[in-house]
């Protein structure tokens, strides 16, 4: 029954049913709805079990990892006996032992273009808990495309960020905050750079207690804003987050209109930084010879008004598969973007779909622009 709560219900939700502006219209609220949380890992753990014994009615998981030992010193949702078994249903039977009462939804599966619209439709929330950048833009623009809030969190070792991204609701999107992948050798996310495993307790329970927050619809919303939470400094500080006008996802002029971008569809592989790349300056030495390949520049249009490479061809990053058929496989091709970390999303999917001389201009026309003459 799920307008309605039982006895049992009443009682083992009784600390939220007190509280004012909650009560048990608020609890029924709660039963009624549902999340779906990508990622039963750092975040994803603390996250779920609070949802769960908050009483979230509904509570969708998606993971296709095995449990680790290495995990154990974070992922609280998962203990020894489940090493080397499937993390959704070790946080399957955990959760259910937690609360009984409410509905689990496992989707043992990677979080992909193909499916991600398709999981995600059907539920009130998503929360973010992955740990890699395609998941995390993908997960940003299937929550933009459904119009379904996003509750945001990060770690990285003794820093944790918090947000909410819902342009529907007003505010930012994630793309606004970053709007370009990081290059894959600037950001360890592969590289295990480490992180002391309280911190995504911290930031996971913070994700769950705006999640509640939002479906009860009190306080609040950290609309526009972004946590900034500093483990070594005992800090918060919260920083203002504007909406991009020129984001490629939300802006006035989108140039992404489905999950399936150059973003959300790369790899993610540690093996990028075996990418083949070249200076700006070994770049001017082969222009200035008899250049046979082409070079790409993958920023957009307004962005190449202001500022070109002569002889550089515009394909921005999002039409790039468009083009896959008309580009030559047996020349180089040589892709540069404003500082390098679109150009290096576009070299490893032109390297993905077949093409073997391609290169990254690290540094892109920044770099370029600062060593001329
Ligand atoms: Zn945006």
């Amino acid at each position: 029954m799920t307008d309605s709560l039982s006895p049992a219900e009443l009682l083992r939700y009784s600390r939220h049913v007190m509280i004012p502006g909650i009560g048990s219209e608020g609890q029924l609220r709660l039963k009624q709805s549902s999340v779906l949380l990508i990622g039963t890992g750092g975040l994803g753990s603390p996250a779920a079990l609070y949802l769960a014994a908050a009483g979230i009615g509904r509570i969708g998981l998606v993971d296709p990892d095995i449990v680790d030992r290495s995990n154990l010193q974070r992922q609280i949702l998962h203990g020894e006996s489940w090493i080397g078994k499937s993390k959704l249903d070790s946080a399957r039977h955990r959760l259910a032992e937690i609360n009984p009462h409410i509905l689990l939804e496992t989707h043992p599966t990677r979080f992909t273009p193909e499916n991600a619209m398709e999981i995600a439709a059907d539920y009130d929330v998503i929360l973010d808990g992955c740990d890699n950048f395609p998941t995390r833009f993908l997960t940003n623009d299937t929550a933009f495309f459904l119009k379904k809030p996003l509750v945001y969190g990060a770690i990285h070792r003794f820093e944790g960020q918090l947000g909410l991204f819902a342009p529907h609701l007003g505010g930012p999107c994630y793309r606004c905050l970053l709007p370009e992948m990081p290059d894959p050798g600037a950001v360890p996310s592969c590289a295990e750079a480490g992180v002391l495993g309280v911190l995504p307790g911290i930031i996971g329970s913070l994700q769950a207690m705006e999640t509640i927050k939002l479906l009860l619809d009190i306080g609040n919303l950290p609309l526009g804003k972004l946590t900034i939470y500093d483990a070594l400094r005992t800090s918060f500080r919260t920083i203002g987050l504007r909406r991009d006008p020129s984001c490629r996802l939300c802006g006035e002029n989108p140039s992404i209109h489905s999950v399936s971008n150059p973003e959300t569809t790369t790899t993610h592989s540690c093996s990028s930084d075996s990418m083949d790349s070249i200076t700006t300056s070994e770049l001017r030495t082969i222009l200035a010879g008899s250049f046979q390949g082409i070079l790409i520049d993958v920023r957009e249009p307004d962005e190449y008004e202001i500022s070109r490479i002569e002889c550089s061809r515009l394909i921005p990053l999002n039409t790039l598969p468009e083009h896959l058929t008309s580009l030559p496989r047996d020349r180089e091709i040589l892709v540069h973007c404003k500082a390098g970390g679109r150009s290096a999303r576009a070299v490893q999917f032109l390297l993905e779909n077949g093409f073997t001389q391609v290169k990254n201009v690290s540094g892109g026309i920044d770099a370029w622009l600062a060593e001329e003459p």
